[in-house]
Order: structure tokens, then C-alpha cells, then sequence
């Protein structure tokens, strides 16, 4: 069986210190953290036959330690519903990105289920010169990108940190429930914290981690993108 140590190993003996989408999860999975099944196609006809695997709408994306930031890339392709639909995402992704990135190494594609809609959050770890590794929570999309509406705590964390931590956003409202839409599953996304702050804790090599986003609801929740980075050296 792979360990996290493994999983961290494997990509130091290769001189890269970004881990793909699929090492980041496989990594946060084995931390207790849920995360969409996400598989690895080297071909179209393995992302087809991925994709009837996994059942749709599916969700392609392009996986390469080159590409940090697979959207802008033109590397996602979400709503995937036939077959034939993961062959042209498939060919459409490649050829985005040998348009832009000619230079990428690409390893392939991954193929994972399209998640039920629920409230995007994101929690992030960054090392700080000063305090060390640094929690970060917030709701996704353009709350977090434009109004920083961003809460830290300093790792370890306790359990009331991640208490604090998501309730002194100003979005929190949102968690609760707004317009008849359901209220999340704060308790999940307090333990949701504590898990990576335990997990970085462990792990001294991560130099960045970043679960964006997470799907939240009602009942859990689940990281449809990681990126964990590594320190050098
Ligand atoms: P990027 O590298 O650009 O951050 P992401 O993997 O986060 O790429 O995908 C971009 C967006 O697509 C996400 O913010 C999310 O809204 C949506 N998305 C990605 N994966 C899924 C999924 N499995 N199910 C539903 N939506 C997804
Ligand atoms: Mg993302």
C-alpha cells in the first residue's frame, strides 16, 4: 500500500516540488480529508472508459506538475454528460494546452464525477517567517479573491480555533442557510480544519497546501481540488 510518505517521496526523487491535482488528493485522502474519486487517463479511450467507470456528469482536467492553475489554462471541462462529450473535452483540453503551455509536461488527464452544487469553501495552509505554518479558511470564488474575506489561525490548532475561525468571517451567514437553501454542516468543516492542521503538522516537507474548492452541505463535505506543494530540499 502507498503511504503519504510514499506519495511525498515519489515526487521528491523527481526534483518537483508541485504535486498534481491526483498526488494531492490521494495525499489528503490518506489524511481522513474526503475528496472527489479522481482518476488518472493516459488516453482518450481511458478517459472514456473512465468516465462511464465514475458515472456522469463527469469533470476533465489536465494534469501536469507545469500547470498550478488548470481553468485559466483552458484545462477543466465540467458537465461532462456522454461519452462522446469526455472524447471532445478530452481533445479540447490537450490542445488548449499545448497551445499555451507548448513547454508542459502533461502526465494526462483526470477523469472525476461532477459534484452535487453546495457551498464553496477553501482552506489553506502558507508558512509564515515568523509564526510557521498558518491555517487560512474562507468561501470560495470571488468572496475570498476579491474581498479577502479570510479568517488564520496559527497550526496546532484547537478545537475551538476552528470554531472561531469560520464564524468570524463575514460570510458565515451564508453557512447557515440563506433563501431557503439548507444550512452546511459547520461541524464536518470544523473537523474538516483540525484534520489539516494535523496533517501539515506531520508533514514539515509541505510548504503550501490548498484545498480549493471544498463542496459544502448539509451532510459533509468534499475537496474537488488540492494542490499540495513542497518545500525545496
Ligand atoms: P483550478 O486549477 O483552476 O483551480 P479546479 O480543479 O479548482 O481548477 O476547477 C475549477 C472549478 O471547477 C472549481 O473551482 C469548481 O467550481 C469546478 N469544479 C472542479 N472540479 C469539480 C467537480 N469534481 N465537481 C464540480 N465542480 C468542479
Ligand atoms: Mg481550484
Amino acid at each position: 500500500m502507498t503511504t503519504k510518505q510514499d506519495i511525498i517521496q515519489k515526487a521528491k526523487s523527481e526534483r518537483r516540488t508541485v504535486l498534481t491535482e491526483i498526488e494531492s488528493k490521494e495525499l489528503i485522502k490518506k489524511a481522513g480529508i474526503s475528496v472527489s474519486d479522481t482518476r488518472l487517463a493516459t488516453s482518450r479511450e481511458e478517459a472514456i472508459s473512465l468516465g462511464r467507470q465514475l458515472g456522469f456528469p463527469a469533470v476533465l482536467k489536465v494534469i501536469s506538475p507545469d500547470i498550478v492553475h488548470k481553468s485559466d489554462a483552458g484545462g477543466v471541462k465540467l458537465d461532462i454528460k456522454t461519452s462522446k462529450q469526455v472524447g471532445k473535452a478530452y481533445d479540447d483540453i490537450l490542445e488548449a494546452i499545448h497551445q499555451k503551455h507548448p513547454q508542459a509536461a502533461i502526465q494526462g488527464v483526470s477523469v472525476q464525477k461532477m459534484a452535487r452544487p453546495g457551498v464553496e469553501v477553501i482552506i489553506g495552509m502558507s508558512k509564515d517567517a515568523q509564526f510557521g505554518p498558518v491555517i487560512m479558511f474562507g468561501l470560495g470564488g470571488i468572496l475570498v479573491e476579491i474581498l479577502k474575506d479570510v479568517s488564520f489561525r496559527i497550526v496546532p490548532l484547537e478545537k475551538r480555533d476552528a470554531r472561531e475561525m469560520i464564524r468570524e468571517i463575514k460570510g458565515y451567514p451564508v453557512l447557515e442557510g440563506y433563501r431557503g437553501q439548507e444550512p452546511v454542516d459547520v461541524a464536518n468543516l470544523e473537523e474538516l480544519i483540525l484534520k489539516v492542521s494535523s496533517f501539515v503538522e506531520q508533514h514539515p516537507e509541505i510548504e503550501e497546501l490548498d484545498l480549493n474548492p471544498i463542496f459544502a452541505y448539509s451532510d459533509g463535505a468534499v475537496a474537488v481540488d488540492a494542490r499540495v506543494i513542497l518545500g525545496e530540499g
